[in-house]
């Protein structure tokens, strides 16, 4: 029998339906993919935590979008940014010393020209062995 290995993606895809989605700000949509997430699987914690924060705290769960950007997670909401933006501000510091890729500890760093990504060594000499090829 083949063990098929529970990763990060799909774990947190999972936790995603059993709350129920978020809602999308946009179009009303309920929310319940990974990709909808544009942060690497390293950071899948921090979000995951961030919204348990929100929800805790009464957040409406409108979201208008979850990336990365310049190295920074961005977490934007549609209302209340005065509530909740002491949650939100405490997952982006989190995440600044977080490897995007792996979820240790990393620090921003240029990964390429023109490319700022919080990782950690082991994972940015990975990365940078895969281009030399
Ligand atoms: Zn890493």
């Amino acid at each position: 029998m083949k063990i098929v290995p529970r990763n990060k993606s799909t774990e947190f895809e999972q936790w995603l339906c059993s709350i129920g989605g978020l809602i999308n700000e946009y179009d009303n949509s309920i929310i319940m993919k990974r990709s909808y997430f544009s942060v690497g699987d390293g950071w899948l914690q921090i979000v995951k935590e961030c919204i348990e924060n929100l929800i805790k705290e009464g957040w409406d769960k409108r979201v208008e979008q979850v990336k990365e950007k310049f190295g920074d997670l961005r977490f934007y909401i549609a209302n209340n940014y005065a509530i909740y933006g002491d949650i939100i501000q405490k997952s982006m510091i989190k995440a600044s010393n977080t490897c995007e890729l792996c979820g240790k500890h990393g620090r921003n760093q240029l990964v390429r020209k023109m490319l700022l990504q919080v990782i950690c060594e082991e994972c940015l000499d990975k990365k940078q062995n895969k281009e030399e090829q």
